[in-house]
């Protein structure tokens, strides 16, 4: 009798509980002043799409660049490593300053005929490339501490620590014909295993190196040093077929070796020829390397494609190929899945498989210019597909999780429940071991609880 008594108790408070922080949702949910205040408070989990290239806020750079001699070229806004330059003359100049920002991010911009959003973010990357290569651990450093300010427990980051050197490996593959002899060919090279081990090293001191620039060693409860970090190795798509093979290799390799890393990427605009045309056969590569390295984790980039970008037999099939042939476990974007062929089957399949999507909205927005009902988000949550929100890239694009999220409500309509389940994902579907797995679940729903504690009575 004393225990169903308890019972009722318990579960009439716990969903009194959830009544209450949802009917304080439901009266801020238009106000994006007291939305975002809840948002950021909000734990997120973390971040399963994020570049450390395109994470790091221009303005961080900049002041990296102040700290070394960097050649900035005033005409292109590109920085090169040079030891006769300075870039100190940005701290006594605004309006150089200002378009520096504006060159290496979407801020105030304006599109031209000549310079479309997407064009203009994926220069940017060419222009900063020396900085993000010099200082990752500065820049991860920053990232994690923005990433727990807005109480998010975990990121996935896309690196690529050896500068992408693997991509150089492909002139050993020349006179190779297959995909058996091109492996063996890199597995035997010595100089392609000490990358592969460069990989894992430099990956491990730029963590380690973030870890000390935070203090974690003296204060493990300073800001930043809560976030568990994992990489993935992302593999470049618009390179020539041996590049690619070549990077996929180390990708695996790095990714089976070192416990930093835990699964491989395929980045690069997507909807260009040099993408587009290999995209098969790339696809093909990443099946017969996946029978060879079984246990690592793959998530691609796949449909960041629009009905206006490309073609109509260039939407059919990329999200398709990716989980089929490319075996993705996850999905990256996947904005255009209702044009793929049998979209509706495609969806049950991902549904059926658990392969989730990893939902960019602001970089959606800016870069395929789909947002609002055209994009796929409730199609995907109405076909019960796991979603996860992120940023992508907020440093170019200057948003952040809690923004993310809050575009989820005010453009997507998202509820509490529905943010609280994608928040869950973030770690149910990320590539972390299942005990880390399991200890972050935990930590989450503790975290979740407090927080809507808070909005009980
Ligand atoms: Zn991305």
């Amino acid at each position: 009798m004393k225990k169903t008594i308890l019972t009722v108790l318990c579960c009439f408070i716990s969903l009194s509980a959830r009544a209450d922080v949802n009917h304080y949702f439901s009266t801020i949910k238009q106000d994006p002043n007291a939305l975002d205040a809840f948002l950021k408070a909000m734990p997120k989990g973390g971040e399963l799409h994020y570049h450390l290239a395109g994470g790091a806020y221009p303005e961080v750079m900049l002041g990296l660049a102040a700290t070394k001699p960097y050649c900035l070229n005033t005409a292109t806004y590109s920085v090169t490593s040079g030891k006769n330059c300075t870039a100190t003359g940005l701290a006594t100049n605004d309006a150089l300053y200002e378009r520096y920002l504006q060159a290496w991010s979407l801020k105030n911009f304006i599109a031209t005929t000549e310079n479309n959003a997407e064009d203009h973010f994926f220069a940017a990357f060419y222009k900063f490339n020396p900085i993000v290569s010099d200082h990752s651990a500065e820049l991860l450093a920053n990232v994690l501490k923005r990433a727990d300010s807005q109480h998010e427990q975990y990121m996935e980051i896309q690196v690529t620590p050896d500068n992408a050197r693997s991509a150089s490996f492909a002139t050993l593959l020349k006179d190779k014909k297959t995909n058996a002899e091109k492996l063996s060919t890199l597995q035997k090279s010595k100089a392609f295993n000490d990358n592969v081990q460069r990989t894992a090293t430099n990956g491990r001191n730029i963590l380690t190196q973030a870890h000390a620039l935070l203090g974690c060693d003296k204060n493990p409860q300073a800001l930043g040093c809560g976030v568990t970090v994992r990489f993935q190795y992302y593999i470049l798509r618009q390179l020539p077929p041996d590049a690619v093979f070549a990077m996929a290799v180390n990708a695996f390799a790095v990714t089976e070796a070192s416990p930093d890393f835990v699964g491989i990427n395929l980045v690069q605009q997507e909807d260009v020829p040099a993408a587009l045309k290999p995209y098969k056969q790339q696809m093909q590569m990443l099946d017969f390397l996946h029978q060879h390295y079984s246990t690592v984790h793959i998530s691609l980039h796949a449909g960041e494609l629009s009905p206006t970008s490309v073609a109509p037999e260039d939407l059919q099939f990329h999200i398709h190929d990716a989980i089929t042939v490319g075996h993705a476990e996850r999905i990256g974007h996947g904005v255009d899945i209702a044009y793929e062929d049998n979209a509706e089957a495609l969806v049950k399949m991902m549904a059926q498989q658990n392969i989730a999507v990893e939902v960019n909205l602001t970089s959606n927005d800016w870069l395929l210019n789909v947002k609002g009902a055209a994009h796929p988000l409730h199609y995907y949550l109405h076909h019960q597909v796991p979603v996860v929100l992120s940023t992508d890239d907020e440093g170019i694009l200057r948003t952040d999780l809690t923004r993310e999220y809050a575009r989820g409500v005010m453009e997507q309509n998202l509820d509490y429940p529905q943010l609280k389940r994608i928040t869950r994902n973030t770690i149910k579907y990320s590539f972390l071991p299942p005990d880390e797995k399991a200890r972050l679940q935990q930590q989450l729903d503790e975290k979740l609880k407090q927080f809507e504690a808070k909005y009980v009575g």
